[in-house]
C-alpha cells in the first residue's frame, strides 16, 4: 500500500480515536498517527541501500520496479518472498510491545504499527500477495545461515571437480 493511504488512513484512525476517547493526549495521538505510517521507513531504507539513491520519489519507483517484477513473476509460477522488512517483524511488533509495559509512549507506538501491519495484511491478501513478506525475523536469519551453507557446499564441491579433472 503506498504511504499515502497510510498516512490518509492513520488520520481516520486517530481521529476515530480521539472521538471515541478524547482524553488521550495529543501527544500520544500524534505518536499514534506517526507510527501508523512511519513504520514503512524500512522499506525506504532497503531502496536507499539497494539503490544508493536517497529520494523518496526514486524509492517510490524501486518498489513501482518490484511491483511490475513480481506480477510478471506470478504469471509465471514464480512465488518469491521479496525484500526484508525489519519492522514489519512479527518480533519487531512485539519488542516495541514489551517495551510499551514498562514506557507508555511505545504503547501508542505500538497501536500504530499494529493498525499499518492490519492494513498491510488486508491489502496483501486481498491481491494474493502475502506469500511476497517475510513475516519472521528468526525466518530471515535462517534464511540467510541456510544460503551461505549452501554456497560453501557448492564452493567446496566445484573445487573438488576442478581437482578431478586432468
Ligand atoms: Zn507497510
Amino acid at each position: 500500500m503506498l504511504p499515502k493511504w497510510h498516512i490518509f488512513y492513520g488520520a481516520l484512525f486517530t481521529l476515530f480515536l480521539w472521538i471515541i476517547a478524547p482524553t488521550i493526549k495529543i501527544i500520544d495521538l500524534a505518536l499514534i498517527f506517526l507510527a501508523s505510517f512511519l513504520i514503512d521507513i524500512d522499506h525506504y531504507l532497503c531502496a536507499v541501500f539497494d539503490t544508493k539513491k536517497m529520494s523518496l520519489k526514486n524509492a517510490l519507483n524501486y518498489y513501482e520496479e518490484i511491483k511490475i517484477r513480481t506480477t510478471e513473476e506470478r504469471r509465471k509460477g514464480i512465488r518469491k518472498k521479496g525484500n526484508f522488512h525489519l519492522f514489519h517483524t512479527i518480533e519487531f511488533h512485539v519488542l516495541i510491545a514489551m517495551l510499551g509495559i514498562f514506557w507508555l509512549p511505545f504503547l501508542y507506538v505500538f497501536i500504530g504499527m499494529v493498525f499499518h501491519s492490519l492494513l498491510d495484511l488486508f491489502y496483501m491478501s486481498k491481491r494474493d500477495y502475502l506469500y511476497h513478506r517475510e513475516f519472521f525475523f528468526v525466518n530471515w536469519l535462517m534464511n540467510i545461515y541456510a544460503n551461505k551453507k549452501s554456497q560453501k557446499a557448492y564452493k567446496s564441491l566445484s573445487q573438488q571437480n576442478k581437482s578431478r579433472s586432468p
